[in-house]
């Protein structure tokens, strides 16, 4: 076995893999940022709010969320101006391996929360007594059974219980986590195909990226403030429709 190669672009699989999970775990507006990310390895926070047209407030909440999901990694710089004066600038940018790993936690974490829900549900499946409307659960069965008569009857006034359907809804999640495993596929294919690549040092900690459209821009609408207009117009909204990840929400 031979170290897998040492890579000093980021590969086109991983940045299919961000812009896919930014787009089920979170909302629109995390997916226009985290894009600028993919295209610009590290960018500066002033830069970023003028490509994405946010409020400071929106933007700082977006990177907050999305720096406290580890899904990307914030730097500070202080630059000096030509005058002596010096300014701190947080630059963002993601570190894929460190995505990776956020991305195969996630998951591994909503299937275990699935799989309780699973396992709790089926505790849960309950008698209830007909005549007094007593409710039982599996756990007091044994209290319930009549030795007499085979049955299972009413603590209270001795009617035979009937399984409560309404109490359970144990079909449901027994499908979940097939249906949970079926959609992830797609992303679990995208991770399964990122195992063996080694990232090289310079693209997991990235140097500052000039924006060319920010510098020589001659008061023409950029690619980003025209997606951010749409944003703001939620034309885009129906992109959400298909979200695979959804079932098991935000965390
Ligand atoms: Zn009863």
């Amino acid at each position: 076995m031979t170290d897998p190669e040492v890579v000093t672009e980021i590969p086109a699989v991983l940045k299919r893999l961000a812009k896919y999970v930014v787009r089920g775990f979170y909302g629109l507006e995390h997916a226009l940022a985290l894009d600028i990310l993919i295209r610009n390895p590290c960018v500066k926070e002033e830069d970023m709010l003028e490509l994405l047209k946010f409020d400071r407030k929106q933007l700082r909440a977006v990177l907050n969320t999305l720096k406290l999901d580890k899904f990307i990694k914030c730097r500070m710089r202080v630059e000096t101006a030509s005058d002596g004066k010096t300014t701190r600038h947080n630059f963002y940018f993601i570190n894929y391996r460190l995505l990776v790993n956020v991305v195969k936690y996630k998951l591994d974490h909503m299937r275990r929360r699935i799989e309780t829900d699973e396992r709790d549900s089926t505790n849960r499946a309950s008698f209830k007594c007909p005549n007094c409307c007593s409710t039982f659960t599996d756990l007091e069965a044994n209290q319930l059974f009549d030795p007499m008569t085979g049955t299972f009857r009413c603590t209270f006034c001795q009617t035979e219980v009937e399984e409560d359907e309404s109490a359970m809804p144990k079909k449901d999640a027994r499908t979940l986590v097939a249906r949970f495993n079926e959609q992830i596929k797609p992303l679990y294919d995208l991770l399964r195909e990122t195992e063996d690549i080694n990232l090289a040092y310079e693209i997991l900690e990235p140097e500052p990226t000039e924006i060319p459209s920010l510098r020589q821009r001659s008061g023409s609408e950029t690619c980003y403030q025209q997606l951010a207009t749409l944003v703001h117009s939620h034309v885009f909204v129906a992109s959400n429709v298909h979200n695979p990840l959804t079932i098991s929400g935000h965390h």
